[in-house]
């Protein structure tokens, strides 16, 4: 009986022990949570965001102008940001990205042009979109190419490309060449981007390369199914052809770019015989599309290894 009633006081005892370091942690709890929800005078962070943290090591608790208050979110990478940062390059940047110019005049501008093989992330990208599953080109034939290019609005953006190893030293010179020369392409995205689907990409004005097909009707791969032929500002050089006497325009929304053409200027990014695109093409070996007779395929720069 005794024992029982000593062993019940004990654990008495314990709880209320218990209690107390509850009671004492319940206030270490509370005089945390009124430090956290405190605030920063500088930049409106908690002390328990990011900045203070890393200040707290450098034994300051001040902010200094390179600080940025971001919640503790991961930066994600703003062009404008990069804006003087000397040690940013090519790398920096993803397709589509525009770049600021004091970013590229802090490189070599060659450094933004590269042939490189399809890697595992490119080759992702392109599986069972572009390079289909009956694909006859296999996969080591193929390059993936980084360029600058003009946009629209006369700014400097990364493109990118896939293509034939054959000509892929060539469409380097070709873009670099006409970037030199302020040569604007609006768009250079893989149209993997589009589904790989050509209309969707050509609405966008999107410039392309490899995307793999037979010839309509036969068993031969086509050039753009070989990765040996461009496709430049498609919207606006479109594929124009007549079947039973009807005007045949692709892509369909770019129809008002299709007629009269010699004596038009309001076309914009418009390719004719005149155009730098066209003698640099045709200096590198490729033929133009607007030559052919029966067809006329503004856009399309094909190369047939002669
Ligand atoms: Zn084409």
């Amino acid at each position: 009986m005794t024992g029982l009633i000593n062993v019940s006081r004990l654990r008495m005892l314990g709880k209320l022990k218990c209690l107390d370091e509850i009671k004492a942690k319940a206030w270490l709890v509370v005089a945390w949570m009124a430090i956290s929800q405190a605030v920063c005078v500088s930049c409106s962070a908690k002390p328990t965001d990011s900045h203070h943290e890393k200040n707290a090591v450098n034994g300051s608790d001040s902010v200094s102008q390179d600080d940025v208050c971001n919640d503790g979110k991961t930066a994600t990478l703003d062009p404008s940001a990069m804006s003087g940062n000397a040690s940013a390059d090519a790398k920096d940047f993803k397709p589509g990205e525009i770049v600021p110019e004091d970013v590229v005049g802090n490189t070599e501008v060659q450094s933004w042009f590269s042939v490189n093989e399809i890697d595992d992330s490119i080759f992702k990208r392109i599986w069972k979109k572009s390079f289909k599953e009956n694909c006859t080109v296999p996969r080591s034939q193929l390059r993936y190419l980084r360029i600058l290019h003009w946009n629209g609005d006369g700014l400097t953006q990364v493109g990118e490309m896939v293509c034939n190893k054959i000509i892929a030293d060539k469409l380097i010179r070709v873009f670099k060449k006409l970037y030199d020369a302020n040569y604007k392409i609006e768009s250079v995205l893989l149209v993997d981007d589009f589904d790989a689907d050509d209309v969707k990409s050509m609405n966008a004005n999107n410039t392309t390369c490899f995307n793999f097909r037979f010839i309509k009707g036969t068993k031969k791969t086509s050039c753009h199914g070989k990765g040996l032929a461009v496709d430049l500002n498609p919207l606006y050089n479109p594929d124009v052809r007549t079947r039973n006497g009807k005007l045949i325009v692709n892509p369909e929304k770019g129809r008002e770019y299709a007629t009269n053409r010699k004596s038009r200027k309001d076309i914009p990014y418009k390719i004719d015989r005149n155009d730098l695109a066209y003698k640099i093409f045709k200096s590198e070996g490729f033929s133009w599309g607007g030559d052919w007779r029966s067809i006329k395929d503004y856009q399309h720069f094909e190369y047939n290894g002669k």
